[in-house]
């Protein structure tokens, strides 16, 4: 029997690569939570007190952080936030039900929304509408940006100071290669924890997973025996192009150089702050000639507003 390389009394279950350890259940549970913790500390990302929105989309991740929030802070200081895309044979409500009810028994009350409850259509009838017109925009952009926008919406009625969402490692080693092939420094320094709030209007979001790898949350999800949801998006393999070639990248050059994400990662956080200085210096967000939210430099209408009223669900501008 292989021992755990970290209490070297139990069985060892879990190779975890980037740090070449063989550790039992317990302990790789206890890793991630610390590691998680850490990360939070150590940018100051939720402070005691806070009141907290937790983005849960209902698959594995969001049980993750929905779990180890739970447990490291106070779960009455918690709400969750589930959004309904409406896509079919997806996220249904059924699903979104699964994790209210893990949710409550943590003692954390989650509110159910919906794509259509807040732009009156579902994101199959935007899409739907976005095709009829000839329009080459991925079904993700608009789901992303909506659901965003979302959350926003809902931290700013509930008056929380902080959103949480769920993205692992994986997800932001790859928003970090896309923003530099992009050549956009602002987002990404937006992306940094301790990026300041570009504007009034925005609440500010964290990301309490973000050195866990994706294949890490899968495990921990597995070893505590969540019921998620696995049902894959009948629209993944529209995923802009881009984001899907660098996750192709990336996997491979994970899976040949163990701990390569989490390096670059630390390095981008490494460089970004030092430029955070020159970043604070920026002006307030413009907001949109529309809706009023905050949008762009460069824009007088937010996203939003661009991509449904170019899918015809808003007024044309
Ligand atoms: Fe939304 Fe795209 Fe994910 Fe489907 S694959 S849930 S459309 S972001
Ligand atoms: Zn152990
Ligand atoms: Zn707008």
């Amino acid at each position: 029997m292989v021992l755990c390389d970290s209490c070297r009394s139990r069985r060892a279950e879990v190779y975890q690569p980037h740090t070449g350890r063989r550790l039992c259940p317990r302990c790789f549970l206890e890793d991630v939570r610390g590691r998680v913790t850490a990360e939070i500390q150590r940018y100051g990302m939720i402070r005691p007190g806070d009141r907290v929105l937790l983005a849960l989309s209902g698959g594995k991740d969001s049980f993750v952080l929905l779990d180890i929030l739970a447990e490291i802070h106070d779960p009455s200081k918690l709400v969750g936030l589930s959004i309904e895309e409406g896509i079919a044979g997806y996220n249904r409500r059924e699903d979104m039900e699964k994790i209210r009810k893990y949710a409550s028994e943590r003692g954390v009350d989650v509110i159910l929304t919906s794509i259509k409850e807040y732009v009156g259509s579902s994101l199959d009838e935007i899409v739907a509408r976005s095709w009829s017109r000839g329009l080459n925009v991925s079904p993700c952009t608009y789901c992303g940006t909506l659901r965003r926008r979302i959350i926003n919406h809902y931290a700013k009625i509930l008056g929380v100071d902080k959103t949480a969402t769920a993205h692992n490692l994986d997800d932001e080693a790859q928003t970090a290669i896309m923003n530099l092939l992009r050549g956009d420094p602002v987002r990404l320094l937006r992306q940094h924890p301790l990026a300041p709030r570009l504007s009034r209007g925005f609440v500010q979001r964290v990301k309490p997973l973000r050195k866990i790898y994706e294949w890490e949350t899968t495990m921990y999800a597995y070893l505590k025996g969540f019921r998620f949801q696995e049902t894959e998006c009948r629209y993944i393999e529209m995923r802009p192009t881009l984001r899907a070639r660098v996750r192709e990248h990336l996997y491979g050059l994970e899976e040949r150089h163990p701990g390569s994400l989490l390096r670059l990662l630390e390095l981008v956080d490494r460089l970004v702050k030092k430029l955070m200085d020159k970043y604070r210096e920026l002006p307030e967000l413009p907001s949109c000639r529309v809706c009023g939210e905050p949008t762009s430099y460069n824009r007088e209408v937010c996203k939003v507003c661009e991509l449904l009223s170019k899918a015809g669900v808003l007024a044309d501008l």
